[in-house]
């Protein structure tokens, strides 16, 4: 008689839901790594339609130089040129950090059904922070929202990031007076 085999660990781990907030979550913070790679504040973001990415960004202020670069201001503009729209009426973005209030005013915008965010921000995020731009009911539009989702990676990526800034800054600070 056979006798079904439990399925192993690593068996388990294969099974990814392509469809889950935790995947497209996973992608986000694959655009917060490049953007930690290039010296960024490293905030990354999709856009989903259809269970597909239709947009990918990360914050790139630096090398822009551009303020407004933000990780979804980017990924906004990439899909509505993909969907020749400005309506985003059926996307999901997802982003590694709560949305600032500029982006959520373009998120409005746009009409994004849904973002989801991973680590909140109770000093300037606009997703429910200090202020929750996403679903003022005196706006036209509102957005479903879902915070948390990989919050620990997230926020781990962004405290290393401030981290490692202050001690180049010490450091350089250290060597002007040594100079
Ligand atoms: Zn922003």
């Amino acid at each position: 008689m056979m006798e079904s085999d439990p399925i192993s660990a690593s068996e388990v781990e294969k099974i990814i839901d392509l469809e889950s907030d935790t995947f497209f979550m996973s992608q986000a913070l694959r655009q917060a790594q490049k953007a930690y790679m290039a010296e960024e504040v490293p905030v990354g973001a999709v856009i989903v339609r259809d269970s597909q990415i239709i947009a990918r960004a990360s914050n790139q202020v630096e090398t822009l130089k551009d303020a407004t670069a933000h990780a979804e201001m980017l990924a906004l503009t990439q899909a509505q040129s993909v969907l020749g729209d400005w309506r985003l009426t059926d996307c999901q973005l997802y982003v590694s950090k709560e949305p600032c209030p500029m982006c959520a005013g373009a998120i409005v915008h746009c009409r994004i059904e849904r973002v989801i965010f991973g680590c909140g921000d109770k000093k300037g995020g606009a997703a429910g922070g200090f202020i929750n731009l996403l679903q003022q009911p005196t706006l036209n539009h509102a957005a479903e929202v879902t915070p948390g989702v990989l919050e620990e990676e997230s926020r781990l990526l962004i405290q290393t990031f401030f981290r490692e800034a202050r001690e180049k800054q010490k450091m350089k600070t250290q060597g002007e007076m040594l100079s």
